[in-house]
Order: C-alpha cells, then structure tokens, then sequence
C-alpha cells in the first residue's frame, strides 16, 4: 500500500479479520495486508488507522456516540424527528426500532447510511483519510466537524463509513488484540510501545521484522504503559498467589492515574492512556517543584482531590473542576492532592528493575510529603499496626491471611475503593498486569438475585464516616397470613457498600429521626425484630417501628451462607446495596419462606 492506496482495501482487510474465527488467521490476514499493500515507509499511516486508542499524533475528535449522532443527523441532512434520526439518537436502546444492532454505535449507522449511500466505493486513499481525520481532530467548532464528516460521506460506502465511524471511536471491535497486532508487527513492537507509548516512533524504528531492536529503558518525558493490577475474587485467593513473599497492602485510591514526569522546571502529568495532562499544572506544579527533590524524576500514582474541610479526599470525579478552579486562582476548600505509589526513575536513572522495597525507600528520599497535597504511599508500623483514621494514606505489610481479610474489611466498612496487594521484591513492569500487583475490591462480588429487604438497625462508620451511620441491619419479614402485612422482621445481614455518599446521607437523614439507641444488655429490642443474642450483630441504633422504615435492593455472592450470627437461617456473603426502593412500601419486604425456595433453587436444593 502507499499513501494513495485506496480505503476500500483496508476495509477489506478488517471484515476478513472479523470473520475470521481464529487468532491465528486473524494475524495473518494482518500481515499478508502489511506484506503486500504497504510500504514500510508508510506503516505509520496504516498503522494508526487499526490502532486508533493509541495514536497520540492526532488530538482527540471531541466526538462520543451521542455528539456523533447528532453530527451525522446533520451532515446527512436529516430531520431530528426522523425515524432515522432517532435510530442513531437512541443508539443504546434494544426492540423493534434498533433491533440487534443496538447497543453497537457503528452498526446503527450503517443501517441509516445505507439508505443514503450507493453501494460503489466512494475511492477515498488512506492519505486523503488521514488527512480528513486530522482536520476533524484540530477542528473546534460544529458545523466545520458537520462538513468533514458530510466529506468522509461523500467519499465512501456505507460499509466503508461504518469502519471510518469505528476509527473515530477508536474502537475497531476487530477480535484481534492490540498484542496480537504488535507482535505481527514485530516482535519488539509492544515493548517498545510500553516504555515510549508512541506509536510513530515504534512504526518508524521496526520497518525491519528481521532485524531485533534492543530492549530500551523509560525517559523522563516520555509516558510509560503503567504497571496495572490483576484482579483477585478475595483475599484468600489472593493471599494463595502472592504464596511466600513479602507483601504490601495498599488502600485503593480513586482517582487519576498520573504519572508525574520532572524535568527540571518542566513538569508533566501523563494519564494511563499518556495524554499530558496540562490541566494539572496550575495546581500541582509549585509543590512538585518545592517538594520533589530530585531534579529529575516520575513518580507514580494517583491525582486526588483533598477535601480540607472535611479532611478526607473528596469523592471521584472532581479533579477536573479543581484544576479549574486552581487556575482560574478561585479559593476552595478542596484541593488537588497526588498520591505518589511509585518512583521509576530519579536522577538520571531508570529504576523499574530495583525492587518494590527499594523503590520504596527512593520515594521516602525523593519526596517529602505534604498533607493534602502530595502524599507518599510507603508502608507504615510494625505487625500490629493499623490504618489510623482519618489518616489519608494507608500502608501496611502483611503477614497473614488474617492481615489480608482485616485490611480488606477495614477498607470496606470506611466505604473505600478496594486494596491493591503488591510483591515487595517485585520489578515495576511497563504494562504488565500479570498478577505482581492484585486488585481486591468489594463489587468484584457476583450477584444474585435482588433482594428487597427491610432496614431495621443501623451502626456508626469509623474514620471519615465515624459518628454516623454507615452501615444497616437489614431483616426479612416473617411471612404475614393472607391479606395482612408482616408483623415481626428477622435479622439478616449486614450491609453498607454499594451506594454513593450521597444516597447513603439521603437514606441516613430520611432515617435519623426513627433511630433509638438501646442500651445493651439492659433492654432488648423492639418487640418486632427478632435477632440473635450474638454480639456481633447489635447494631447502634434500631428503627423505631417498621413502618417507618425504607426498603433496600440488595445483591450478594448467589453463594449464601449458613448464620450464626442472624437470626435468619441463612445470611450473604459479601452482600452490597443496589438501590434503595422509595418507591417499594415497607411491607413489600422480602418474607423468609420465599427466601429460603430462593436458596434451595440456586442451590439446586
Ligand atoms: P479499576 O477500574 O479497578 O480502577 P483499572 O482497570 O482502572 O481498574 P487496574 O490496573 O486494574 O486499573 O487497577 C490499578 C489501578 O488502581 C491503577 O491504574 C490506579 O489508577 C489505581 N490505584 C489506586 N490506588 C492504587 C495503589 N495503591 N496502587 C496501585 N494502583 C492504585
């Protein structure tokens, strides 16, 4: 292929790759696509037309399904009430309208297209391609995007815009791995790829299958494919993988992963898919400057927002409003804080291949931190230790599985993302997600079926949610005789993930003014709750009378397990609210009989 090489060509190489059921072939139809069609000098503008998430020449198009939609409607001089028009505005919804296609942005538009567009090959080159998708990317505003796109119409067939739609999604749905085609490329594509992240200098540097390119090391200014995190179900599972080495326990942080690269009197903020974040600048800088010793360094972690009134990292999701804020010189409460996990290099060194344990102490040396604003991640205390609360960065080493399942709870009760388990003696390696670091977090829980249980008890959180009620006893209903509601609720389980901060003060403060604390051992219950003597299920406050009280929806692990601690027979095993049913009275409480068939079916009992 050279740069005037038609589209079409390359669209036919990705509907055989689709229909290929194998890896194998799929590869080889990529090749044989390489071998004969293209031009090594050319491999870049192939290239990045089949890896569209990592082409980092072209600025982004500003251009998700929904804004696509309406821009298409328009280039293609469509009515807004149109069947067609709302086939692509509502892209997402399944029945008669969408039908199988929904759900999948590209294919919808095909369907509309082709009612439009002539079967023959709109003749459009790759150049003129590249070249209509550079100006989509730089250009800002509507109605210049809405006549490039009505171009690209104009230059193709519907099958062929359907693949340039994809291109724009960056999202190609090839069943080919980003992997697959790296190593068909060349065999050091990918590792090359990981510690550059720049798919131009890969393209241009590999021409030559044949010839070996040896292994390269980070650079300051360059992003780096981030280290990621393996998934573990829970903590036995990960403490059986991670058999005989050191480990550290890490709170998971919810924010941006950033990569902080300083060069001297230049910083810059790399995201895991190295997009220099220069929003960051403003509030960041100074104290990177001030606060990281060595000239030159990346750091890894997480951008958080710091919340000092509150004196805890505010929720997800605020970063980019704080960046804002931070430069527009606006005062806030709220701060940018970055949690800083990792060091990569310092110096003039690259020190991926030191250990964990090692690195740790470079980040101790490199940095010094600043509540609020930048935090180190390095482990803390000897064996007995915990996470004081209120502290905002939490490390422990752990020694048993005991250690595993009561950071894992702790993590849980104070509603935190989840844990990141970590091999001290481990490298960090760019892109890797072998399993050196594991991923534990609380919804990663199967569900069952929803339940709609009733709140009957409530017990205060610790650290950021200490003095309130964080978490709730819920009961089932004894089922009531025909045409009455139930009278008395069984204890069941406890719950308190699964909803947001917000939804969990909206049920708390609907619920505050039916709480009474009751003194244990002295007084027993409301006479309509049936509980255990067991301790460890005494909540802190009971709901006054159910009547008052609120249903939840929730979800749990379908294995269930058999309750010493409730009085129900049978309790949930990692149970996680779904949603709290305004909407469902209170005597519409799931009854026990119907929960113990419940069992016994998904059981097969
Ligand atoms: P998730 O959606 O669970 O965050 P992910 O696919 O974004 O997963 P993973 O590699 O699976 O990413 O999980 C690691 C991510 O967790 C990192 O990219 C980082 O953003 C975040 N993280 C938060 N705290 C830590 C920590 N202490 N150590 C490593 N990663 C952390």
């Amino acid at each position: 292929m050279t740069e005037e090489t038609k589209f079409s060509v390359m669209v036919s190489m990705f509907d055989w790759i689709q229909k290929s059921k194998y890896s194998a072939k799929k590869r080889s139809k990529f090749r044989k696509f390489l071998d004969t069609f293209c031009k090594p000098r050319d491999y870049f503008t192939a290239v990045r037309l089949i890896l569209p998430g990592l082409d980092r020449e072209r600025g982004s198009y500003g251009l998700k399904e929904s804004v696509l939609a309406n821009c298409l409607i328009d280039a293609l001089g469509m009515s807004r009430d149109s069947p067609d028009a709302l086939r692509l505005i509502n892209w997402r919804k399944g029945g008669a309208k969408t039908g199988a296609n929904a759900g999948n942005f590209a294919l919808v538009a095909t369907e509309v297209l082709q009612r439009r567009q002539g079967m023959a090959s709109g003749g459009l080159t790759i150049k003129e391609l590249n070249e209509l998708l550079d100006r989509l990317a730089c250009s800002e505003n509507r109605p210049e995007k809405i006549s490039i796109l009505a171009t690209l119409i104009k230059k193709t067939n519907a099958q062929e815009m359907k693949w340039v739609i994809m291109i724009i999604l960056k999202d190609l749905k090839l069943g080919l791995s980003e992997k697959s085609i790296f190593h068909e490329f060349h065999p050091d594509a990918e590792d090359l790829f990981n510690v550059t992240c720049d798919l131009k200098l890969v393209c241009e540097k590999l021409r030559d299958r044949h010839q070996r390119h040896k292994r390269q090391d980070i650079e300051v200014g360059k992003a780096v494919r981030p280290q990621l995190a393996m998934r573990v179900s829970d903590a036995q599972a990960a403490w059986k993988k991670l058999h005989g080495k050191e480990v550290v326990m890490e709170c998971k942080f919810d924010g941006d992963r950033i990569q902080i690269h300083k060069n001297g009197a230049e910083v810059h903020f790399f995201s895991r898919n190295f997009i220099d974040h220069s929003e960051y600048e403003h509030g960041m800088s100074d104290i990177i400057q001030q606060c990281v010793l060595a000239d030159r360094c990346i750091l890894d972690g997480e951008m958080l927002v710091w919340d000092s009134s509150l004196n805890r990292f505010a929720e997800f999701g605020s970063n980019q409003e704080i960046a804002k804020a931070a430069k527009d010189g606006l005062d806030s409460h709220k701060q940018l804080c970055y949690v800083a996990f990792d060091i990569l290099y310092v110096g003039d060194t690259s020190v991926i291949h030191q250990s964990l344990k090692e690195r740790h102490e470079l980040l101790r040396s490199a940095v010094n931190p600043v509540k609020g604003r930048l935090e180190i991640l390095v482990p803390s205390g000897g064996l007995n230790s915990h996470c004081p609360p209120g502290e905002p960065c939490c490390s422990l080493i752990a020694h048993s599985l005991d250690d595993v399942d009561k950071f894992f709870k702790q993590i849980v009760e104070n509603r935190d993302e989840g844990i990141v388990l970590k091999d001290l003696d481990s490298k960090w390696e760019p892109g890797d997600r072998s399993g050196k670091w594991l991923k534990l977090k609380p919804d990663y829980i199967r569900a069952g079926s929803d339940l709609d249980v009733l709140i009957i008890g409530g017990y205060y959180g610790s650290g950021r949610r200490g003095g309130e009620v964080a978490q709730f006893l819920v009961g089932l209903a004894e089922r009531p005789s025909a045409d009455t509601y139930p009278r008395r609720f069984i204890s069941f389980c406890r719950v308190g993930t699964g909803l947001s901060d917000d939804e969990l003060n909206a049920v708390v403060t609907k619920l505050k003014p039916y709480f009474r604390k009751y003194d244990y051992p002295k007084k027993a219950p409301p006479s309509f709750y049936q509980v255990t003597n067991n301790s460890k299920e005494r909540p802190d406050v009971w709901i006054e009378s159910p009547e008052k009280s609120v249903i939840l929806s929730i979800t749990s692990d379908i294995r269930t397990i058999r309750s010493e601690v409730f009085a129900a027979p049978y309790s949930l095993r990692f149970p996680r609210i779904d949603r709290v049913r305004y909407d469902k009275p209170w005597h519409e409480c799931l009854d026990v009989q119907s929960f113990i068939e419940l069992v016994h079916s998904s059981n097969g009992t």
